[in-house]
């Protein structure tokens, strides 16, 4: 890094600053999923920019602390303290306990992530495993005169912490301006419930006694409990959607500071959304996109980390298949591009101060505020200078990769999926690009018969399949090792160059 210096967009002033942590390690803190249903790709996509920030913070020479936290009580369906719990509505939809629910959706988000080679977190801490310090936060809240109680819930008074709209940087009244709100009997309408009672017998799966009565936690609350739990205050960075500055970061700000009388937070980031042409992506609908559908269209996990680089965090990014496909293409090339580079070299290795100086730009992008777009067009330009030594070029690469996370040096193979042939034999679909899924079920169904035209010996069948692939541009070729290679044209599957496809058991 020859002494770079990190530089964020703080969204508390409003402005990039230079990085200097307090702690040693660095605090990190991520807001988690709210588990009762399936994380869709555009909620990924933050934890993507979290993951990068984590790791270039780790190659600049910061140990890091990580949490996220699972909620998986207390987020109701709309922001003013009213609507149903989302879990205990994702509860009765599936038809399973809450309990079911959560545990199922925290179990899957885990593996998203862990599928887009997110790093984990130190701790992932529930918020039903952190009841008593929720309830010792609004005790103390209590005890400062910062609450109040209604019919429905303790609520807390931003009227007695003045500088409440300081963060979203909006007045008090516009900080709701256009949206309809069920003020309740809340006596303003940026208060939020601390503690909400359960609002009749054996009416909630999740609830818990607390001095003021039966109940459960709001959701601001959670997230405050959690990071003082694990985290020193004040927390170096805390990060989330750019869909939580207005209401639930700001929340958090408030209790945490009121209760402990001390700043919460040095530096606060956000990422933007993604984004279609109607609007960002929701829970429902055509635009419900998840892990899941990606697979099921061929899309591996590192192809959509390689799209989520294409712009800014701060920036909103839009959504295509097209563009997805176009990363995954992007990304098969670069990996062919490092796989032909030497991974040894007959002269001595580059040293420390060569990479460094080689790879310069790369982190210069990543330096300031995560330029990723930047940091990418700087690899490119490396792997392809053949000024550089070629050696040196795949050295620079394998030590971007710790911060890219993209396995660069693999293979330029992806898996597709795990497909059932015709006789009930599973197989496995590798190719080097994106294959829509209805190409991958046609071939998979004829590449199935003609193995087993072959294992019964019938070659007229199974050389009839193989002219029949042909005659789309399509060859296919034996390994000794028992697998087959299916070549795939330009045009057939995208307008890139021939691609191959790998197949076998
Ligand atoms: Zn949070």
């Amino acid at each position: 890094m020859l002494g770079k210096k990190l530089h964020f967009y703080n969204t508390a002033h409003r402005s990039k600053e230079r990085f200097e942590p307090l702690h040693d390690p660095v605090s990190l803190y991520c807001c988690g999923p709210t588990v009762y249903n399936y994380a869709h790709i555009g909620n990924l996509r933050t934890y993507v920019f979290e993951d990068v920030l984590k790791r270039t913070l780790n190659a600049f020479g910061y140990n890091v602390k990580h949490v996220i936290n699972i909620t998986d009580v207390g987020h109701l369906t709309s922001d003013e303290d009213t609507g149903e719990d989302k879990m205990e509505k994702g509860a009765k939809r599936e038809g399973k306990s809450v309990w079911d629910i959560a545990e199922h959706f925290t179990r899957t988000f885990i593996q998203d992530i862990a599928s887009l080679n997110i790093l984990p977190p130190d701790r992932w801490p529930k918020a039903t495993d952190h009841i008593p310090q929720m309830i010792e936060l609004v005790k103390k809240l209590e005890e400062r005169g910062f609450t109040y109680t209604t019919s429905d819930g303790i609520y807390f008074d931003t009227e007695k912490f003045p500088s409440y709209t300081a963060f979203a940087g909006l007045d008090a009244e516009n900080l709701r301006a256009g949206e309809r709100v069920d003020m309740g009997e809340k006596r303003s309408v940026t208060d939020f419930a601390l503690w909400k009672f359960s609002p009749g017998e054996g009416k909630r799966q999740m609830e818990w006694e607390s001095p003021w009565g039966r109940g459960f936690p709001g959701w601001h609350i959670e997230c405050s409990a959690m990071s003082l739990a694990y985290l020193p205050q004040p927390i170096d960075i805390h990060c989330g959607g750019a869909d939580h500055i207005r209401v639930h970061h700001t929340n958090e700000i408030a209790q945490s500071e009121a209760a402990t009388g001390k700043p919460f937070v040095r530096y606060w980031l956000h990422g933007e959304f993604l984004v279609f042409e109607k609007g960002k992506m929701a829970k429902s609908g055509d635009h419900f996109i998840t892990m899941a559908t990606l697979r099921q269209k061929g899309v591996a996990p590192l192809a959509y980390r390689m799209f989520c680089y294409t712009a800014h965090y701060r920036t909103p990014l839009s959504f295509s298949w097209e563009a997805l496909a176009s990363s995954a293409q992007s990304l098969a090339n670069l990996r062919r591009l490092i796989g032909s580079l030497p991974s040894q070299s007959k002269a001595s290795p580059p040293t420390t101060l060569q990479v460094a100086g080689a790879l310069d730009p790369f982190y210069t992008a990543l330096a300031d505020d995560l330029n990723m777009p930047r940091a990418m067009a700087a690899l490119w330009d490396i792997v392809r200078d053949d000024t550089l030594d070629a050696h040196l070029r795949r050295v620079c690469a394998e030590q971007a990769d710790n911060v890219l996370g993209l396995e660069l040096g693999r293979p330029p193979t992806e898996t597709v999926q795990t497909v059932v042939g015709a006789e009930g034999e599973a197989m496995r679909l590798e190719c080097a690009t994106y294959v829509p899924i209805d190409l991958c079920n046609r071939l998979t169904a004829l590449l199935s018969e003609r193995r087993r035209a072959r294992r019964e010996k019938d070659y007229a069948t199974a050389d009839r399949i193989r002219q029949k692939l042909g005659a789309a541009g399509i060859t296919v070729k034996d390994q000794p090792d028992g697998s087959t290679t299916v070549s795939i044209p330009a045009g057939v599957c995208t307008d890139s160059d021939r691609e191959t496809l790998i197949f076998m058991e």
